[in-house]
């Protein structure tokens, strides 16, 4: 028996990165998986990983940003599986520089996907599933949400907004059975990260008690502990995965 046995979850970002492997995670413990990216072909992997381990799959192009795009996603979900038990929040981009350089279309472009994109996936899963009386949401934000990090203000400020987000949440819908919590990564080995210039990497890791860099598949096991049982008790909470950075 899995722990997520007969539940439907969406995730969006799951090409590759967190997002895929957040997605493996659930399949693994039982769930039928939503797949949300920009581009259908691309979810073709993670597709692929999340039918080998026996679950059904639906693959939709959705940009979490637009909210034309957004509903359809959700109702063509339940509309395929007949439920929806639990969203991740997972897509995001970066698009760092310091303030004084930073334009305002990469101002407005990160908080666009990575704060209003949260937004408008839980207020169009919400709806469902308050009917149903039960829901688990889990918003993937960041440590620099609660600690900020030179050259990412626009980052940041997304980030601390999903933190914001997510007790605001928490609040109005834990009387309908509805959880939301998030999970904050730290330095984690993603394609967002492997762009960043090797001393900037290097000072990272003198900055992690642990002394290593961390993988998608240590931040999915929190993602599925959240959206699990396990943490039935729990709501409007943040986990950090940063190996100490912030403790
Ligand atoms: P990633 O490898 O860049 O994957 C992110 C995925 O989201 C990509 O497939 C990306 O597509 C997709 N995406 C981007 N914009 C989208 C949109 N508007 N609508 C739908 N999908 C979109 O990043 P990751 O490292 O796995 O990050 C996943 C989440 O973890 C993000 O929210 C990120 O901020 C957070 N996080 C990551 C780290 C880290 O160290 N890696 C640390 C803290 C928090 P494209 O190919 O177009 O980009």
């Amino acid at each position: 028996m899995g722990l997520l046995d007969n539940k439907t979850a969406l995730v969006t970002g799951a090409a590759r990165g967190i997002g895929r492997a957040v997605a493996e995670t659930l399949a693994r413990e039982g769930a039928d998986l939503v797949l949300c990216d920009l581009n259908k072909e691309w979810l073709a992997d993670t597709d692929k990983a999340v039918s080998q381990l026996g679950r059904r799959t639906l693959c939709l192009a959705a940009d979490v940003s637009q909210a034309p795009s957004v509903q359809e996603t959700v109702d063509q979900a339940i509309g395929a599986f007949g439920r929806l038990d639990i969203l991740v929040n997972n897509a995001g981009i970066t698009k760092d520089n310091f303030l004084i350089r930073m334009s305002e279309a990469d101002w407005d472009a990160v908080l666009s996907v990575n704060l209003k994109g949260v937004y408008l996936f839980t207020k169009a899963t919400v709806k469902y599933m308050m009917k149903e009386r039960a829901g688990n949401i889990v918003n993937v934000a960041s440590i620099v949400g609660l600690i900020g990090n030179i050259g990412q203000c626009n980052y940041s400020a997304s980030k601390a907004g999903v933190i914001g987000f997510t007790k605001s949440a928490a609040k109005e819908f834990a009387s309908r059975n509805i959880r939301v919590n998030a999970v904050a990564p730290g330095f984690i080995e993603t394609k967002m990260t492997e762009k960043l210039p090797e001393e900037i990497r290097r000072k990272m890791l003198n900055a992690i008690p642990m002394g290593r860099f961390g993988s998608p598949q240590n931040v999915s096991n929190v993602v599925l502990f959240l959206a699990s049982d396990l943490s039935a008790y729990m709501t409007g909470q943040v986990l950090t995965v940063c190996g100490g950075m912030v403790m």
